[in-house]
């Protein structure tokens, strides 16, 4: 079970860490992962995809969340940066098969600057929508 704090609370807590990374394509495995989640291949089981599949907005993306998400704890403890778009930004697939729009940003290791990405998610996915500390509902 995750839980998710709000952008002033996450801040408060210390759970931000950021460490943007001049290129977010610097190293072979955020190459990878950026050309996952933004060029459909079928060669994974569960993905999703920007629509918008540029870098400029990539790069957006993840400063977004990195200057004005939530800090979502994950069940094993991880902080992921939760970006809610408020408008489909892209779309999850399984199995090749469409499964949902995207209207979510979810960046992952944000606290690596050799590791962070971010990928869009279906925000229905994201319970709670409440601030585990100060009970705000989660609108960024
Ligand atoms: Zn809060």
């Amino acid at each position: 079970m995750s839980s998710i704090y709000c952008h002033s609370c996450s801040v408060l807590l210390g759970l931000f860490r950021p460490e943007l990374p001049d290129s977010l394509t610097g190293t072979s495995y955020q190459l990878a992962k950026y050309i996952k989640h933004t060029a459909p291949t079928g060669t994974y089981p569960y993905n999703s995809i920007f629509e918008d599949t540029g870098f400029p907005q990539y790069m957006e993306y993840i400063v977004t969340a990195t200057v004005s998400g939530s800090a979502q704890l994950d069940d094993r403890g991880r902080v992921n940066l939760l970006y809610l778009a408020g408008r489909e930004i892209g779309l999850t697939y399984a199995h090749g098969e469409l499964l949902a729009p995207a209207d979510a940003i979810l960046v992952v290791f944000h606290d690596n600057q050799w590791k962070i990405h971010g990928f869009p998610v279906d925000s229905r996915d994201l319970v709670p929508s409440y601030c585990a500390n100060c009970g705000a509902p989660i609108f960024t």
